[in-house]
């Protein structure tokens, strides 16, 4: 765990000997601390190395004893007594210091670090802060400003030289900190970690030594019992788990062997085949890009062009401009590993391109499709070959968007699931294998959410009050301003095909129900007028310009709503942050139980993942299923039950029998729900 050895007469050599990155386990810091003892107690040796075995210093703590009772010895009087030692100790940094390793590092008397060596605190990323000195001595070796910038972003950096540090305590000190508290508060949407961060390194700055220590420790105590903390560390193994994917067939991750892709194609060049070129060019593959409108291919050229050169300057790179080559020929795809087809959401027009790839690929090459809702296996029926066609859903735009859904249909091989899945890995993506159905997860739970927010309005809130109350909630954008931003019209085309929305709509039925079910026309309402959003200059707001994206308050969208809701005979109320929280949350939340009972999703990490990486669902909230588990399965089913009381017509707001069932069993926590599921899939 710690091994000892003297080298060249007088050193005492410090091993750190942990795999797979030398974390500070109990057994470590034991190891640590009785080699120190060692070494300082033997008279030949002058001085002392700490280094980490196997090309890596020392990743930090243990994540094996994340929400155990730790044993052993504590960092902070370990590194303490390094600090305190009589001779010299050098922390000797190859591959990584990070975290409780680089506070390790930051004790010894000195650092030296390979220039390939990672440096960084990323604490704050778990809802913590770095708890063992780091906050402390860091400031006051790199100072204030360089320090604050690795403590509440998390970011690590390569090593660098002395003589490059910023110099330490700025003279505008109390300005300084007021500037990036208010850019943290910000960028921290309801975070409590970051502005914690910026706390303790006010106390490094304005503080002797040991009165900085302990409001470290005062801060850090009240993070480590927050609930978000929690939510940051769920998210940080949900992460991984997503990645160990398995089907309801059986079919797993550890036992499918994913085919290497060197060549792919992607099928029409609109806004998601552009980025889908750009992410696969990034990822170095070659990628033969395919348009068949003249104008449409010119104008992809120049815009992928251009997303690569800004790319690859931001990275320090040569853009991958070689490695794609375009065509308005779709028989140029005949020798690629697979296809990712992104043209218009049209059924008619996806069955004739995957009509024309089967005929034109060569046998076992994988046929994916980009669409956000239409039937995967309908698509895979089109060929000869349906177990090689999986949905790869990304999000816009997808060159920078983290999301990936893998989508398998009943006939998707686990190959081809592994495949796509190995395909967005490599590609920085976060994957996530979900089962066919209209919507998939992400999309498929949305519906309910904006649903519950139209409805609102009927009932006398506004967009900007909707708005507000989800964004202190913590997502990035509230929901109107959302369907701002992607355009009203790509629902309305949706609502229509499904025979929802007029002229699809039977004629002579009420307007404010559809299909048996309450359903608001207020969308097409917008749409009719040409209020298609940011791109039209208004949509639930008013813009200065079309493609403006600053929303000012729009005095006609609110008489308009004056003059619906009297049209109709529905007297607006007073509607609470709460109930609009409620309402669209729990909604989302109850279809999100729905997907799991159908086994669409093979747990609530998978949703939750889904949520944070592509809907902007706030990460210290650690994703719907994880939310409803903090706040209590049976109040969730209590205000569900109450809202669809007063709303029989709305069967969104219908508590799921998976919801019922997991609240009957005790509410049992998060990781134990999935043998509730199969449980009940068992006796159905
Ligand atoms: P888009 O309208 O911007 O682009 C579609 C492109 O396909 C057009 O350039 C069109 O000329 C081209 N095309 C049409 N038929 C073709 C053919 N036979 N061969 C080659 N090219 C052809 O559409 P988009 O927004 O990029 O959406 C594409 C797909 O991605 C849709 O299925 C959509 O549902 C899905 N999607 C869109 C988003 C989004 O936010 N826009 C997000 C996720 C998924």
């Amino acid at each position: 765990m710690a091994k000892y050895s003297r080298v060249s007469e007088s050193v005492g050599l410090i091993t750190l000997q942990n795999p797979p990155v030398n974390a500070l386990s109990a057994a470590v810091r034991q190891g640590i601390v009785d080699t120190v003892e060692r070494a300082l107690s033997d008279p030949k040796v002058k001085s002392v190395v700490i280094c980490g075995q196997n090309g890596i210093f020392c990743g930090g703590a243990d994540i094996k004893e994340f929400g155990t009772n730790m044993s052993g010895p504590l960092l902070v009087p370990m590194i303490h007594a390094i600090e305190a030692a009589n001779k010299p100790v050098v922390a000797a940094i190859e591959g990584s210091a990070l975290g409780g390793g680089l506070e390790l590092a930051l004790g010894c008397h000195y650092r030296i670090a390979h220039s390939k060596a990672r440096l960084g605190l990323p604490e704050v990323t778990l809802g913590l802060l770095p708890a063992a000195g780091g906050t402390q001595r860091l400031p006051r070796l790199i100072g204030v400003p360089a320090a604050l910038d690795l403590i509440t972003t998390g970011k690590p950096l390569d090593a660098r030289r002395i003589s490059t540090y910023p110099c330490p305590r700025p003279s505008d000190l109390d300005a300084l900190f007021e500037g990036v508290m208010e850019k943290v508060r910000q960028s921290a949407r309801g975070a409590i970690a970051p502005v914690a961060c910026v706390q303790a390194v006010r106390a490094a700055a304005t503080q002797p030594y040991t009165q900085g220590m302990e409001r470290e420790k005062e801060l850090m105590a009240t993070l480590f019992t927050s609930g978000q903390a929690r939510a940051l560390q769920y998210c940080f193994f949900a992460q991984r788990a997503v990645s160990r994917w398995s089907m309801p067939n059986g079919a797993r991750w550890d036992t499918s062997k994913p085919r290497p892709v060197h060549k792919a194609a992607v099928i029409g060049l609109g806004t998601m085949g552009r980025g889908i070129t750009v992410a696969l060019a990034q990822t170095g593959l070659s990628v033969i890009a395919v348009e068949t409108q003249e104008k449409q291919l010119m104008d992809a050229k120049q815009a992928v062009s251009g997303m690569l050169e800004r790319g690859a300057r931001r990275r320090g790179v040569a853009p991958a401009l070689d490695k794609i080559s375009y065509s308005h020929d779709i028989q140029a795809v005949a020798d690629v590993d697979l296809v990712i087809e992104a043209v218009f959401e049209d059924m008619g027009l996806k069955k004739k391109v995957f009509q024309q790839l089967a005929s034109i690929c060569r046998p076992g090459t994988f046929l994916c499709t980009n669409t956000s809702a239409l039937d995967v296996d309908h698509l895979a029926s089109q060929t000869h070959n349906p177990e090689l066609v999986v949905g790869m859903h990304f999000f816009a735009p997808a060159h920078v968007m983290k999301l990936l859904e893998v989508v398998y249909g009943p006939r998707s091989s686990p190959q081809a699931v592994a495949t796509a899945m190995q395909l967005g890995k490599k590609m920085g993506k976060v994957s996530v294998a979900v089962g066919n159905c209209p919507g998939f997860v992400g999309n498929r739970m949305l519906k309910p959410y904006m649903e519950q927010a139209f409805f609102l309005l009927e009932e006398g809130a506004t967009p900007e009050l909707v708005d507000r109350a989800l964004e202190e909630f913590g997502f990035p954008m509230g929901v109107f301003r959302m369907s701002d931003l992607s355009g009203l019209d790509v629902g309305w085309r949706v609502r229509k095909g499904d025979g929802l929305a007029e002229p699809g709509a039977p004629s002579g039925q009420p307007a404010r129900i559809r299909q048996g079910r309450r359903y608001s026309p207020l969308g097409d309402l917008l749409c009719e007028q040409g209020r298609f959003g940011q791109k039209t200059g208004q949509g639930w707001y008013q813009y200065n310009k079309p493609g403006s994206q600053v929303a000012r308050s729009d005095p006609w969208l609110h008489s308009f709503l004056e003059g619906y809701r009297a049209q109709h005979g529905l007297v607006a109320r007073r509607i609470d942050n709460q109930e609009v929280l409620d309402r669209c949350l729990y909604a989302l939340i109850n279809e999100g139980f729905r997907i799991l009972e159908d086994g669409i999703a093979a747990g609530p990490e998978d949703i939750d993942m889904i949520y944070v990486f592509g809907y902007g669902w706030p990460r210290h909230r650690g994703g719907p299923m994880f939310y409803a588990s903090m706040v209590g399965l049976g109040k969730v089913l209590e205000r569900l039950e109450h809202y669809h009381q007063a709303h029989p017509d709305v069967p969104y707001l219908k508590p799921c029998s998976l919801l019922w069932r997991l609240v009957a069993s005790g509410s049992p926590p998060l990781h134990k729900w999935r043998e509730v599921i199969r449980k009940l899939h068992s006796q159905l």
